[in-house]
């Protein structure tokens, strides 16, 4: 084996293939010498020994094809996509296909080249259908997730072109936690003999080196998951560092300017105190918002699950947002909702969330601007709609914003945190709810919350009823009077 790791020395999976090659070799070696042309001549049953010496074979040659495939440190993908072409070619298959068991149940399956990946996901619709599950399983995840893996070079296994008269086989690899393998032949006949072809030895093998590969598939994708989550977490304490630091060298600076002139000018000593209070205030918004990150990331934060009506997260945001749009000259229209319009969910949240759009949207409207707040139903999910007349949002900016201290270039002399977007997204989300816009810069913007009703709609509702709701506002937004 070749395959070198980033120290210089064999890589860790170069050395596992090489201690599972040397133990096969090993196993099928002893099998071959008490059977193979080393045995005494004369203890041989001919037939059987044959058969035997075959299978010991065929399990050597594939044992070790398949390990250099696993050395080979091709990407994941790659490795199980030969692996399935491999099994394929030594049952005389055109394709083979495989169940892997787990928490979440997968079906791959092998594409060339230029092969038409129908025919590929068709052999996993088959294979997913045809090996049994128990049916409180088969409830709750009808169908398995299709992995569709490219070769990168060669033939998924035996033969091309429409056969003659196909034939599918499914073979289990051991027993029921072992994969199952679904084979794509050209007539019943190579389905007869794909059986024979991968006798009980092969079999636990190839069981072995397909859960080798997606062990060796998730750990890498844990490591990658890994590194970036620990870039992401140096990257925010750094801007965690720089959002603090700013404020604090301008109440520095106030201080300084206070001490080294004690008996100075009284209104100016008052305007400097005043605003050092402007500067402790927004630290103390920053750090709160902080604090509910932090609550959020570490899966502390307390949700309760109950009827919330809108009619009183509207109340607590109109008492919270009206004082600061009448300072502003911004006219805030609540169409206050019926009693009955209720969402599932957390009263502390949705209030939160309500209050963070309501107080954008009168924050970045111009003066004498108009901010609108209306509750709606699509079947059993609840929507509220916070439209303003602001100079909207540019399509490239929309993701961007809901992104963690990401503030619009325009908007950085008004005070903010960047983080109200964001924890007001992960609020929804943790409820089962999401929230969307639409903006039409020039024209203004349309933040849309939508979440569960008391009838807790599943996922696909919620997601389905937002869209139209999006789809909707944008049309408004666009049309002759928005
Ligand atoms: P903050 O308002 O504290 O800066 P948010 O996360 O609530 O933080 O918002 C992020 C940014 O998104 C804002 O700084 C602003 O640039 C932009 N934004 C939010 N709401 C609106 C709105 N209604 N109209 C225009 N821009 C908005």
């Amino acid at each position: 084996m070749s395959s070198v790791g980033p120290s210089g020395g064999p890589s860790a999976v170069a050395r596992g293939a090489e201690a599972v090659v040397g133990a096969i070799i090993e196993v099928v070696d002893r099998r071959y010498r008490r059977t193979g042309p080393f045995a005494k001549r004369g203890d041989r049953r001919t037939a059987y020994r044959r058969h035997e010496d075959r299978a010991a074979h065929a399990t050597l040659g594939f044992s070790t094809r398949a390990c250099a495939i696993l050395a080979a440190d091709a990407s994941p993908e790659a490795t199980l996509a030969s692996l399935l072409a491999l099994i394929a070619g030594v049952a005389g298959a055109r394709r083979a296909a495989v169940v892997l068991p787990g928490d979440e149940r997968v079906v791959a399956v092998a594409v060339g080249a230029g092969e038409d990946p129908g025919q590929a996901t068709d052999l996993a619709a088959w294979l997913d259908a045809a090996t049994d599950r128990p049916r409180s399983e088969r409830a709750t995840s009808p169908a398995a997730r299709v992995v569709v893996v490219a070769l990168q070079q060669g033939r998924t296994g035996i033969g091309s072109g429409v056969p003659p008269r196909p034939a599918r086989i499914a073979i289990p690899l051991g027993d029921h936690e072992a994969p199952v393998v679904g084979l794509d032949l050209r007539s019943s006949r190579a389905a007869a003999r794909a059986g024979e072809r991968l006798p009980e030895i092969l079999r636990e093998q190839a069981a072995g080196f397909l859960l080798l590969s997606v062990r060796v598939a998730d750990a890498a994708r844990q490591r990658a998951r890994d590194a970036a989550a620990d870039v992401e977490r140096s990257r925010f304490a750094s801007t965690v560092a720089h959002e603090l630091r700013t404020p604090l060298t301008g109440l520095g600076g106030y201080l300084d300017l206070l001490l080294a002139d004690p008996s100075g000018d009284p209104a100016i000593r008052a305007e400097f105190l005043e605003r050092s209070r402007r500067i402790v205030d927004s630290m103390t918004e920053l750090v709160n918002d902080l604090l509910e990150v932090s609550r959020i990331e570490a899966g502390s934060i307390e949700l309760t699950d109950g009827p919330v009506p809108l009619a009183d997260v509207l109340a607590a945001v109109r008492e919270q947002v009206e004082p600061v749009a009448a300072a502003t000259d911004v006219s805030l229209q609540i169409h206050q909702p019926s009693r009955l319009r209720v969402a599932n969910g957390d009263r502390r949240a949705i209030e939160r969330i309500a209050v963070n759009l309501v107080g954008n949207a009168v924050k970045y409207a111009e003066p004498g601007g108009r901010v609108e707040v209306d509750v709606a139903l699509d079947g059993p999910v609840v929507l509220l709609a916070v439209r303003d007349s602001g100079s909207g949002i540019a399509p490239e900016d929309q993701p961007r914003i809901f992104e963690r201290f990401s503030r619009l270039d325009r908007h950085r002399a008004t005070p903010g945190t960047g983080l109200g977007l964001p924890i007001a997204r992960d609020l929804a989300r943790l409820m089962g709810g999401e929230i969307g816009l639409a903006s039409v810069p020039g024209t203004g913007s349309s933040f849309v919350l939508a979440l569960p009703g008391p009838t807790r709609p599943d996922p696909g509702a919620v997601a389905a009823a937002l869209e139209r709701a999006v789809a909707a506002e944008d049309e408004r937004l666009d049309g002759p009077h928005p």
